[in-house]
């Protein structure tokens, strides 16, 4: 085991704010970098699956093997993604785990129990969750050191941010007392819009240095990305939405492993002020 922070939860129960898209081209964007990265795409829609382009209909294992311990961790991760990074694939069988999970007892330790023997195999676990708040996200907030918020800067948001940082809360002080709060992911940006500029400022008010600097930009071809099974680098890497994420891979490593700082390519942040002038 490692005392080092690589266990991500890319976690909100509001659906469609852009926590797929953001591990996958995060992912991808780290392997870019020369990192280590293992995608665990505990969501049974299996959009993280389809846009690492494997097909979740063809694989031998998948997410629910895993949790349901039919198969060892080694067996189930597909080692060949076009982008680089190592997949744990999932699918629709995934719901048939969920609800073994919710009756079985302790069972929000499977998954940290499951990929306990290849942490130190990886720089980077990122988990992408689904859009609940149940069992599974239950587990990847378990097995997390801390937790991604992806959103989009729009009223409602804020409300949604509250009941999941209650739940955050809650998860620190009964299972998972080290989970930190790992920052908050502004995506979909569009800098036209007057409602998510004030959002944006209001979440900076709220939750300071929290925020990543990097802002994500509503670019087109993030959204086709995924319908090629390739992710944004691969897709267009001359695109605003390459650049985003590859500065937020460069952030990540940043606030997360400032030593490997100096071996990895300088990207220059993709910020706000960047978007409001574009
Ligand atoms: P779910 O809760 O259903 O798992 P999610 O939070 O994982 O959704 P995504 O699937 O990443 O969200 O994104 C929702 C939709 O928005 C997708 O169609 C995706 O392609 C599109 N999208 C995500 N980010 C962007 C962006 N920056 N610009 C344009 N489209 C985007
Ligand atoms: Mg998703």
């Amino acid at each position: 085991m490692t005392d080092q922070v690589k266990v991500f939860a890319f976690a909100n129960q509001k659906g469609g704010v852009g926590k797929t898209t953001s591990c996958v081209n995060l992912a991808a964007s780290l392997a870019a970098q020369q990192q280590r990265v293992l995608l665990l795409d505990l969501d049974p829609q299996g959009n993280a699956t389809m846009g690492s382009g494997v097909d979740k209909t063809e694989v031998s294992y998948s997410m629910n093997d895993l949790l349901l311990q039919q198969a060892p961790i080694a067996e189930v991760i597909v080692r060949s993604t076009p982008a680089g990074y190592h997949l744990v694939p999932s699918n629709s069988d995934l719901t048939a785990a969920e609800v073994a999970l919710t009756k079985t007892a302790s069972s929000e330790r499977r998954l940290q129990e499951m990929i306990a023997p290849i942490l130190d195999e990886y720089d980077w676990i990122l988990i992408d969750c689904p859009p609940a708040l149940n069992m599974l996200t239950l587990n990847a907030l378990t097995s997390a050191h801390a937790v991604i918020i992806a959103m989009q800067c729009e009223y409602y948001a804020l409300e949604g941010l509250s009941d999941l940082l209650s739940t955050i809360g809650q998860i620190q002080q009964s299972v998972n007392p080290g989970l930190k709060m790992g920052g908050i992911l502004r995506t979909m940006f569009d800098a036209r819009n007057r409602l998510a500029v004030d959002v944006s400022a209001q979440l900076v008010q709220h939750f300071g240095s929290t925020v990543f600097q990097s802002v994500i930009p509503r670019n087109v071809r993030l959204a086709e990305a995924p319908s090629h099974g390739i992710p944004i680098q691969l897709y267009d890497r001359g695109s605003r939405g390459a650049a985003a994420y590859m500065a937020f891979a460069t952030e990540w490593l940043q606030r997360y492993a400032p030593r490997t700082q100096g071996k990895s390519p300088v990207v220059a942040l993709v910020t706000e002020s960047d978007l409001i002038t574009a």
